[in-house]
């Protein structure tokens, strides 16, 4: 078994941005800005979008957090985020979900201009994913098939088994492991809470990925041997035996289901340092595209 460490490789990633902004910088070009608006107070909000400033300084992006009480109207946050998408001296950027309930998140999402969706959850974004065309590929997504790239694991004629089809991570990996590319060439299941026989599906996956949000929901019994195993999920857990008072918890029964697999990636330090890496390319690729 072999960990598909995403931190290093996110820490890798960042380098080699680092170095590309401070070559660009050299030749006088624009420093890459990435914006955020946060609304509300939620601890896990917070700290994702903490990690993503804290990136950005890493790197050397320049990035602003913009953050609202969670009872600011969605006409205020639609004005700022129309603000947002004028405003040329930032190249993206992104709200963080979910929103308060009085909010109507797809209006918020739909209403970023695609030219500065980094997160890559704007309609158009999709379709242009869907039909192979340039764009900005969901963040979560692309971070795994860049891992999957940089380990050399073979996914071509593989059965890969995704368990949860949500628009910004299951449906759209779904799409580009299918895809004749590489990674991909994949022949896919997108799994769901209404799947039958769902463990005999996963016991046929090659390469199974889990994006369900349920703690430990995947035991050692629903997989293969020799299994390369993606665990999406991030659920906060109590855990009085930590400081802060709760730990990350995936949705793979890490210690019981790791001695059965050639790759596996752990819940902290897989997944999730990848997003943040994806959401770092977009950005500069959003400098880019937009001719800076
Ligand atoms: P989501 O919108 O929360 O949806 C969960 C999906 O899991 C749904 O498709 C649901 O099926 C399916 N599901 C729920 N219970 C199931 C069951 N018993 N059997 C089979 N399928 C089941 O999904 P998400 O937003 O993609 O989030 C999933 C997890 O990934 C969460 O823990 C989230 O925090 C984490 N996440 C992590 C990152 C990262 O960067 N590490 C990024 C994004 C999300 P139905 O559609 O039928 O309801």
């Amino acid at each position: 078994m072999q960990r598909l460490n995403g931190k290093e490789t996110a820490q890798k990633i960042r380098t080699e941005l680092k170095a590309k902004v401070s070559e660009r910088k050299l030749r006088g070009s624009k420093t890459p800005h990435l914006a955020a608006i946060l609304v509300g107070n939620d601890g896990g909000s917070l700290s994702y979008v903490t990690a993503k400033v804290q990136a950005c300084e890493e790197i050397g992006f320049d990035s602003t957090l913009i953050r609202f009480d969670d009872t600011i109207s969605e006409e205020a946050l639609l004005l700022k985020v129309i603000e947002l998408n004028k405003n040329e001296s930032i190249d993206g950027f992104i709200v963080q979900l979910p929103l308060p309930k009085h909010i109507d998140e797809t209006k918020v999402t739909d209403t970023i201009s695609p030219n500065k969706d980094v997160d890559g959850f704007h309609p158009m974004n999709l379709g242009n994913m869907l039909l192979n065309l340039p764009g900005f590929l969901s963040a979560t997504p692309a971070g795994i098939i860049e891992l999957l790239k940089r380990y050399n694991i073979e996914t071509s004629g593989k059965h890969c088994v995704i368990i949860g089809r949500s628009n910004i991570v299951g449906t759209p990996l779904s799409i580009m492991l299918s895809r004749n590319s590489n990674p991909g060439n994949c022949t896919v299941t997108l799994a769901h809470s209404r799947t039958q026989n769902l463990k005999e599906l996963c016991l046929q996956a090659d390469i199974l990925i889990a994006a369900i949000g349920k703690p430990e929901f995947v035991t050692a019994d629903m997989v293969k041997v020799g299994a390369v195993i993606i665990d999406v999920g991030t659920t906060r857990v109590d855990d009085n035996s930590r400081e802060r008072g709760w730990r990350l918890v995936g949705d793979v029964k890490f210690a019981e289901v790791a001695p059965k697999t050639s790759f596996i990636t752990p819940v902290p330090g897989g997944v999730g340092p990848m997003t943040i890496a994806s959401l770092m390319m977009n950005t500069l690729k959003a400098m880019e595209l937009n001719g800076k």
